[in-house]
């Protein structure tokens, strides 16, 4: 066995969008959640800019009351974006720089419990179409990981329950095929995945989601019913206000978090010398947010159909996310599919915990022990070109791998040049399902320039695409009758050249470029 490999401490960390988590295996190969510096098995995603200091965690969610435009709340939200919406300590900073920050504090403080590491599993939202996850990654290069794979949270939340709950067995494979679907409500993004396990292989069925629903939409609705309150009385508007807005949140959070476990809570908020109490129950509030959760039971049902399965079909559903402990939310479940929700590991943990045994498994493997867990994703968004209808002329998504498509998937689709001795070929990649591609999101683009003069108008072209397990597309264009091809080297928009990754790594982790060694997935 490779020495070095084996004494690799194996890290997993659930990057989340308002709270992350990091775990790694004990010396049984049992995963443990690993504490922050302030002893916390949850460390708040929010950076603070304070003077030449950057905070990350539980005092920068403090700053938010007083000092909020020097934070970043929830950069992960933001993430495919090519800056956060506003400077910080008045610097322009990408999203992923900002996730960087936090990755940074989980190292660091996760080191003085396994050692000094570099190689870690990060999670992402399954969902999270190619660009996001490019971001992740380098999030992760900027802040002095080596990332060994990025996958998804409910197949992360998956591996963790099974070996939990013992529908996996110590090797990592299920004793039985089942179906499961994963039911994940953080913080800030929403989604559901619907798994089949069959021995050591974990098959994603089918993903949906909603990146822009999640707690902190739980809590808008109560921060808004007590500006309400505000307005009604005294005429202001604590929102006015981003440092009072923020004090009102975290009022209002707690008040959420009250209700979960009773039936009443009360909020107390106050604003230009101004005060209020308010009392609210849990039927009111679950009345207030009735919608959000019709959102999710929706999706649900989405999944469900998209992975060709019936509720009967479903043996398990996993609850992952804080968000979960709602009451409201395992009784939607428990109605919905008919049987009780497993809620046995913390739905806060769940995720690290699979991450961290996903990385024990891709250590041992380069370690020459055999791979334990085999994953299957497909991918969560169509993947296609733009094209132009011969008809109408009108831009049109082709699309040539489907979403819900097992992983590593190829596709070649014939197009046709659009007018006689066309020159070049501009191919712009887009993820989504919209026939019209400017609702889609631009993955990418490629010129295939020099084509021979002369050729006919509808010259077929061939483009095919492959799509790797971890979320790495390459394209191949080939123009038929001539010997011009390109294999392209995706061009992400949006996404940071390498010196600014390392000039970020720099500043961020203080350490030096690096090639990454390691990084092959099993
Ligand atoms: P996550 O991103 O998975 O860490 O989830 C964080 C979200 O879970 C935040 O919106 C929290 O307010 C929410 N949360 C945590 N605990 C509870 C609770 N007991 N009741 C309701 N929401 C909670």
């Amino acid at each position: 066995m490779n020495k070095a490999a084996s004494t690799i401490p194996a890290v997993g960390i659930d990057l989340g969008t308002t709270y992350s988590v990091v775990a790694c295996l004990d010396e049984q190969e049992r995963p443990r959640s690993i504490v922050n510096g302030e002893g916390d098995l949850l460390t708040p995603s929010v950076v603070l800019f304070e003077g030449d200091q950057v905070i990350v965690g539980r005092e920068a969610v403090k700053a938010m009351a007083v000092d909020a435009d020097q934070v970043a709340d929830c950069p992960k939200r933001f993430l495919g974006r090519r800056m956060y919406p506003r400077p910080l300590h008045g610097q322009e900073w990408p999203p992923e720089a900002l996730e960087a920050w936090v990755l940074d504090k989980l190292r660091r403080d996760a080191s003085r419990t396994v050692g000094n590491f570099r190689h870690a599993v990060i999670t992402v939202p399954a969902y999270f179409d190619e660009v996001r996850r490019k971001a992740t990654q380098d999030a992760g290069y900027m802040a002095g990981l080596d990332v060994l794979d990025i996958i998804n949270e409910p197949t992360a939340a998956a591996v963790a329950f099974g070996m939990a709950e013992g529908f996996l067995d110590e090797r990592g494979e299920a004793k039985r095929p089942i179906n499961i679907l994963v039911y994940d409500l953080g913080g800030g993004t929403f989604d559901v995945t619907v798994m089949r396990l069959e021995g050591g292989h974990f098959q994603t069925l089918s993903t949906d989601g909603d990146f822009q629903l999640g707690g902190k939409d739980w809590d808008q609705r109560l921060v808004d019913f007590v500006a309400a309150e505000f307005m009604k009385r005294y005429q202001v508007d604590p929102r006015d206000d981003l440092s009072a807005a923020a004090r009102i949140w975290r009022e209002c959070e707690e008040a959420k978090r009250t209700l979960s476990l009773r039936g009443k809570a009360t909020i107390a908020a106050d604003y230009q010398g101004n005060w209020i109490r308010l009392e609210i129950t849990r039927a009111e509030f679950e009345s207030m947010t009735r919608d959000l959760l019709e959102r999710t039971t929706f999706t649900c049902r989405e999944a469900i159909s998209a992975a060709g399965l019936s509720w009967d079909d479903v043996d398990r559903v996993l609850l992952v996310g804080g968000s979960t402990r709602m009451p409201q939310v395992k009784e939607m479940l428990a109605e919905l599919s008919g049987r009780a929700p497993d809620d046995s590991i913390s739905p806060d943990e769940a995720v690290a915990h699979g991450a961290a045994i996903r990385a024990g498994a891709i250590l041992a493997a380069h370690a020459g022990r055999p791979p334990r867990l085999k994953i299957r994703n497909v991918n969560s968004h169509s993947l296609g070109v733009v094209g132009k209808d011969p008809k109408t002329l009108r831009s049109r998504t082709g699309i040539l791998i489907p979403r819900n498509t097992p992983l590593p998937a190829s596709a070649t689709r014939t197009f046709r040049t659009q007018k006689a001795d066309q020159r070049s070929i501009l191919l712009q990649i887009v993820e989504g399902e919209n026939p019209d591609p400017i609702y889609n999101s631009q993955v990418g683009r490629c010129t295939v320039p020099n084509l021979p003069k002369g050729l006919p108008a509808g010259q077929p072209i061939l483009v095919s695409f492959e799509y790797e397990e971890n979320g790495r597309l390459s394209v191949h264009v080939r123009v038929e009758g001539t010997d011009v091809e390109l294999a392209h080297e995706l061009n992400r928009e949006n996404s940071l050249a390498q010196a600014d990754l390392d000039r970020y790594r720099k500043q961020i982790s203080g350490l030096p470029p690096q090639v990454i060694a390691l990084a092959t997935p099993i």
